[in-house]
């Protein structure tokens, strides 16, 4: 029989150039992975990214301490909100890099006891800002209720769901129950806040392990044997090996992968003065009137940075289309 792949009287040499070339294909398929050029030092907050060779899998790992410090501490938040709050910012953080990169993710949080009501943005490039409403809670971080996950890709429509979440539940729990019944995604989220060597208290520190359609009941199974003898990333982020790709090899022991991208993460807040009046203005007349009776000047103060914006009331009597 002969091959329809090799066409008649094709040359011999054709199958020796042919037996290299696959051979050379075997040996990078199943060469040491690919590592990404100069990983900032562990006092950095960075996202990196690996993918495997044969697509079953993706893992991501993250480290933030500067981005939670600069969050926790403009919250004025006590050590249970500090906690939580750094964890928030990380698992989301996570959570958005598994998306579209041209996409958003907000989780909001509605609950009587806790923390409180909360809110977390993640922008696509990597920037985060949270503000919860009792920094000073003393007991669980979450005392039950609901959480809202919102994602908004640029150009198209929001695409919004949610998850119930009980007392003394954790954030990474949560957004795995959300990934799988909403997303029908596989995912293991882990992570952890330790304190940290540099200036920035606490650093978060996680991974996410997202099962591919082209994974196996196999894949699955050697990555759960693995988990068990891997351990946590955070203690494997050394100076010699800041983004624990010893760590990432025994957890992808027996896999092909590769380091493939990489993202600062930054506390980062878009607020501004325009989008003060642009939210004023969006007020009923009513309510406007209200809000501006009897002042020169409306105060208000961004939830999230806690900058105060400074808008004359002339300028939003203007808009009312009455003289002042
Ligand atoms: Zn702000």
């Amino acid at each position: 029989m002969s091959d329809p792949t090799e066409p008649e009287g094709a040359p011999r040499i054709r199958s020796a150039a042919a037996q290299r070339y696959l051979e050379a294909r075997e040996a990078r398929r199943t060469a040491k992975p690919e590592l990404l050029p100069e990983p900032p030092p562990p006092s950095e907050d960075t996202l990196w990214r690996g993918l495997l060779r044969d697509g079953q899998m993706r893992l991501m790992v993250a480290r933030a301490g500067r981005a939670g410090h600069a969050i926790s501490t403009g919250l004025d938040c006590r050590p249970v909100a500090d906690r939580f709050v750094r964890e928030l910012v990380l698992a989301t953080q996570l959570v958005r890099s598994t998306l579209n990169p041209d996409e958003t993710l907000q989780l909001a949080g509605f609950q009587q006891g806790g923390v409180g009501n909360f809110v977390v943005d993640v922008f696509e490039d990597g920037g985060v800002r949270a503000t919860l409403r009792h920094p000073e809670s003393t007991g669980p971080a979450l005392a039950g209720g609901t959480l809202q996950v919102t994602r908004q890709q640029r150009g198209r429509g929001q695409y919004r769901s949610s998850v119930a979440f009980a007392e003394g539940d954790r954030t990474s729990d949560v957004l795995m129950r959300y990934l799988l019944e909403s997303e029908q995604i596989l995912t293991l989220l882990d992570v952890d806040v330790a304190p940290e060597r540099g200036d920035h208290g606490l650093a978060a520190v996680g991974s996410i392990v997202q099962l591919m359609p082209e994974g196996s009941r196999e894949d699955l199974a050697r990555l759960v044997q693995n988990l068990e003898a891997s351990g946590k990333p955070g203690p494997a982020m050394v100076d010699g090996d800041p983004d624990a790709v010893a760590w990432a090899e025994r957890l992808l022991d027996g896999f092909y992968w590769d380091q493939v991208a990489r993202q600062d993460l930054a506390f980062h807040c878009p607020c501004s003065a325009e989008r003060v009046v642009a939210l004023l203005a969006s007020l009923p007349p009513d309510d406007l009137r209200e809000v501006i009776d009897g002042l020169e000047v409306v105060e208000s103060t961004c939830d999230y940075c806690r900058t105060t914006y400074t808008t004359p009331v002339d300028q939003l009597q203007a808009l009312l289309g009455t003289p002042s």
